[in-house]
């Protein structure tokens, strides 16, 4: 039996959110819809910042109020603090249904200073005080370790630092947690490392890796996730996304792609792959500019061509 990979896509959160100009609420709740037919474990549909902050992300409510839930499919959130965690109970309680809360940190001190202006003690107060939260209102918590390959400030981060980062989610009743490569850092031979450490030291929970292709790495990432036993991954539609550190870098492992290179290798994603590219074909209208997803541009692997009528050299 083939073994299956989990896929979520972060595309209209980790995506959109770097978008300068506004998508309307109803193309975000189009795009959601589409995408909870396609197969998909999970899709982050939003997040709870500040309005201000990321203009993107100021139709939460809205999103969670209209979107078409698939059964089978987990609807999750990002939470940036506390603010954020009553503004998602509330909307859960009142206007539509949270699966699934995503709260951060970063493994690096300086970058959480930097991205919540918290020290990492700090974070953990709150996520104490988020979990009994969530798990009154019947929500799963996931916690993420971002920068847990690499901090653009501070360069290489001790790998006893993130491991010691999951144990205190899993230790405050966390159902799961992400090590996120934020800008693009990690290589395939320290994620497998890490990776199995991982499983290792917190083997009741849900374990999903969220890499970026800020340096061509993603794929391969993937593939040493897998070779640790990791079966849960995040990727974005048609790889939008970007790094705040590196303006033009690429953004997020793109879904698709993702999938068309599983299944080639063997494994059961679950997803519908041509449903998946009707979907991330449209993403350039949606976002005004060129996207970075290949398989939209070259066709699923098995996507033969007729042979030419004259040799390729004349
Ligand atoms: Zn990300």
């Amino acid at each position: 039996m083939k073994q299956r990979i989990y896929i979520n896509d972060v595309a209209v959160r980790d995506g959109f959110q770097i978008e300068k100009n506004f998508i309307p609420t109803e193309t975000k709740i189009a795009l959601i819809d589409a995408l909870s037919e396609t197969g998909l474990a999970k899709i982050e549909v939003t997040s709870f910042v500040h309005p201000k902050l990321v203009p993107n992300m100021a139709d939460a409510v809205e999103i969670l109020a209209n979107i078409n839930r698939v059964k089978g499919v987990t609807y999750s959130v990002l939470i940036p603090n506390l603010k954020g965690m009553e503004r998602a109970i509330e909307t859960h309680k009142t206007r539509g249904k949270v699966d699934e809360i995503n709260v951060f940190l970063s493994a690096s001190e300086t970058h959480n200073r930097a991205n919540v202006n918290r020290t990492c003690d700090q974070s953990f107060e709150d996520f104490a005080i988020m979990i009994k939260m969530a798990k009154d209102a019947g929500i799963r918590m996931m916690g993420i370790v971002a920068t847990a390959f690499g901090c653009p400030f501070e360069g290489h981060v001790p790998e006893e630092r993130v491991l010691g980062f999951a144990k205190r989610y899993v230790d405050l009743g966390f159902d799961g947690v992400t090590l996120g490569d934020t800008t693009g850092m990690a290589n395939p031979a320290q994620v497998e490392r890490i990776s199995a450490a991982l499983v290792q030291q917190c083997p009741n929970v849900e374990h999903t890796l969220h890499f970026h292709n800020t340096r061509g790495m993603g794929l391969a990432n993937v593939v040493a996730g897998i070779r640790a036993g990791i079966v849960s991954y995040d990727g974005s539609l048609a790889g939008l996304g970007g790094c705040p550190f590196a303006p033009g870098a690429t953004g997020n492992i793109c879904t698709e792609d993702t999938v068309n290179m599983l299944e080639d290798m063997g494994y059961d994603t679950g997803v519908d792959l041509d449903k998946l590219l009707a979907a991330a074909v449209k993403m350039p209208a949606i976002v005004g500019h060129e996207v970075t997803g290949q398989v939209m541009r070259a066709g699923k692997t098995m996507h033969l061509h007729a042979v030419p009528d004259k040799l390729y050299t004349q």
